[in-house]
């Protein structure tokens, strides 16, 4: 194979052979990656505030995950956990379990996909309560596939086109100021509590626009969700992994739920996700009901593994919050100094500007889109999402350092005195 060595060459081979459905927001090739910087065919360095969408939490090629990865590719790459399972996969899953919120007694499943294991946690939840609806929200994300796509909110990109949709999924508002009484009410106008198998929520909304709830609105939901025999599946595969300062995000308003869906982070770039829960719940399916070919990979579980290791070993948890206190005190002084920054949107190192223009202060996701290109080109990769494309948001990997974070937030800032200029 012949290597081709800029942007451009490799731009233009691309859009002969990748499909036009499939986009990429920068022209920006990878050569290499390392803590939070990636750098390009070109020998360009960035700084990453994306982190490959959330999945770099502990910092691109950490040595102990690149180790761990050596080590588990001289042994073996498969042999099918259904066929001849493994000792990785299994020291995974029994300290996911330990790392997930729930003081019970708790089981897991390995997939390879965020999507793949919302749709696992609804496949779970259906065949325990016996039920088939499926509540969501309002600026929901939860994949692709025609279940999660379903139950995602945006229409343009996610759904245009792609129906119809699978039956039985209905949708309310999130973190709505009357909060779950809207859930009362939704059950008299739109399905039957009796009907539910479970309400899919993401803690903190990450696509849909780093929404965090108003205080106390999980407690409330989950209440209801347990007077009515519904379970409560957090969606944790943005906000988990220390994201918002605790291992998970649900642990913040002290919520246990039913079944956690965890991704991205887990694996450090490997394609490994998990649906984790209460014991019950997670052993009620018969024997061959869930799996998959690559589901818990043996080389992928020896990197979540070393993920899990390096939460404990490097104070991950620490140093998010030192991330999410340090972004907080930014963002806060941009919002008072741009007006275009409408609000600090999320929690902890989950954190965006909402950007805002004119006398009715409507999303400005034009100007976002400025924002991004801006950074790229001073050498900062930084992320827009929300239902209205207008803010912009920071999933940096929490080993970035002092230095980095201050040159990243410096061009931020830059980018917004330019587009508000
Ligand atoms: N749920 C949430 C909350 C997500 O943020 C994402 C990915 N952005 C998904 C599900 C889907 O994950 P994947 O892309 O790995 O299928």
């Amino acid at each position: 194979m012949s290597t081709v060595q800029t942007n451009a060459a490799l731009q233009q081979l691309r859009t002969q052979v990748i499909s036009a459905g499939v986009s990429s927001v920068t022209p920006v090739h990878v050569e290499s990656a390392r803590g939070a910087i990636v750098r390009d065919v070109e020998g360009k360095e960035y700084i990453d505030f994306g982190g490959g969408i959330g999945v770099m939490n502990i910092g691109h090629c950490h040595p102990k995950v690149v180790a761990a990865i050596k080590a588990q590719a001289e042994k073996f790459h498969h042999t099918c956990f259904m066929v001849n399972p493994y000792e990785v996969a299994i020291k995974l899953a029994e300290k996911l379990c330990r790392a997930t919120p729930g003081d019970f007694p708790k089981k897991a499943i390995f997939v390879n996909s965020g999507a793949e294991c919302v749709e696992n946690a609804v496949k779970i939840a259906r065949y325990y309560t016996k039920r088939p609806a499926v509540i969501v929200f309002e600026n929901a994300y939860h994949g692709r596939t025609l279940l999660a796509m379903t139950m995602t909110s945006k229409v343009k990109p996610y759904k245009f086109g792609f129906g119809p949709f699978a039956p039985e999924v209905y949708r309310m508002p999130f973190g709505d100021v009357v909060g779950p009484e809207k859930l009362k009410d939704f059950f008299l106008q739109h399905v039957n509590p009796e009907a539910v198998a479970c309400v899919v929520a993401e803690p903190v909304q990450g696509e849909g626009g780093f929404i965090a709830p108003p205080p106390g609105y999980f407690q409330e939901l989950v209440k209801i969700c347990r007077e009515n025999g519904i379970l409560f599946v957090a969606d944790e595969i943005q906000s988990g992994m220390g994201r918002t300062g605790t291992m998970f995000a649900i642990e913040h308003w002290g919520v246990e739920p039913d079944l956690i869906t965890v991704a991205k982070s887990m694996g450090a770039g490997m394609p490994i996700a998990s649906v984790v829960g209460r014991k019950e719940i997670m052993d009620s399916v018969h024997p061959y009901g869930l799996g998959g070919t690559y589901g818990g990979n043996p080389v992928a579980s020896a990197a979540a593994l070393a993920v899990l290791e390096i939460f404990e070993e490097e104070d991950m948890l620490g140093k998010a919050r030192a991330l999410g206190q340090k972004l907080g005190a930014r963002f806060e002084a941009f919002r008072k100094k741009y007006p275009v920054v409408g609000e600090v949107r999320g929690l902890g190192a989950m954190l965006g500007l909402a950007l805002v223009k004119g006398a009715g202060r409507e999303p400005a996701a034009e100007e976002a889109k400025k924002l991004a290109a801006f950074c790229l080109e001073r050498g900062l990769i930084i992320l827009v999402c929300g239902t209205y494309s207008n803010v912009v948001r920071v999933l940096a990997p929490f080993v970035i350092t002092d230095e980095q974070l201050e040159k990243g937030l410096s061009i931020l800032e830059a980018g917004l005195q330019a587009i508000s200029a």
